[in-house]
């Protein structure tokens, strides 16, 4: 099935092409149309299963064009590798569309990061540290959020960081979309799934 009739856009349809992906992978055929129609997700996926694309697709496609202003999407990354490539995905994917990609991250300065969010961001790539500091200061408001995606969220208790992603989680708008991405999906991360998420629809790869 090409990624067309999974109901995207033109210009994202060519920005999955421009990478060179011909036909979407199994989780993406899943959950491209679940994420268009608003629903909330939690997919089982290991990485290298094409989830990025999964959830970078059809937010893109939902967002339509570039709003000046507070992020309306908010990534929620376990670490600033992480963060980079998704923050690059959304960017590649996104290259036929206005929309702007920011990422925030630890380990390098703040100057260059306050001055992306200032700037108007629609979508924000964030590990949790990070993102509390810049809350904290007030030079971002997460008052616009309309998605919100948990990735790795495993990855993320195994850090320690569950108690971050709680926080985050209850500064977004409840009336939000939500998806929430796990390889395992332990009591633990059930947990946190019933806290963030309303009603998903459940895709396993
Ligand atoms: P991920 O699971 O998101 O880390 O993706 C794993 C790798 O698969 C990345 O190098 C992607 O660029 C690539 N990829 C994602 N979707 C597709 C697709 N539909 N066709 C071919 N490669 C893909």
């Amino acid at each position: 099935m090409p990624f067309k009739q999974l109901g995207l856009p033109d210009s994202l349809v060519r920005g999955a092409q421009a990478m060179g992906y011909a036909q979407p992978t199994p989780i993406q055929q899943r959950a491209i149309p679940v994420v268009l129609g608003g629903r909330d997700l939690i997919g089982s996926a290991q990485t290298g299963t094409g989830k990025t694309a999964a959830f970078a697709l059809p937010i893109l496609a939902r967002l339509g064009a570039h709003r000046h202003g507070p992020p309306r999407v908010l990534v929620l990354e376990p670490t600033r590798e992480l963060a980079a490539q998704v923050e690059t995905a959304f960017r590649e994917l996104g290259r036929f569309t206005n929309l702007r990609v920011a990422v925030i991250h630890g380990g390098v300065g703040y100057g260059n990061q306050r001055a992306a969010i200032r700037n108007g961001t629609d979508i924000l790539i964030a590990t949790t540290g990070r993102l509390l500091d810049f809350l904290q200061e007030k030079t971002l408001s997460l008052a616009g959020i309309e998605a919100l995606v948990l990735d790795e969220v495993d990855r993320m208790l195994d850090m320690g960081f569950i108690h971050d992603v709680r926080r985050v989680v209850s500064q977004c708008p409840p009336k939000r979309q939500t998806l929430f991405f796990s390889a395992t999906i332990q009591p633990e991360i059930e947990a946190v799934a019933k806290f963030a998420l309303h009603d998903p629809e459940r895709v396993e790869i």
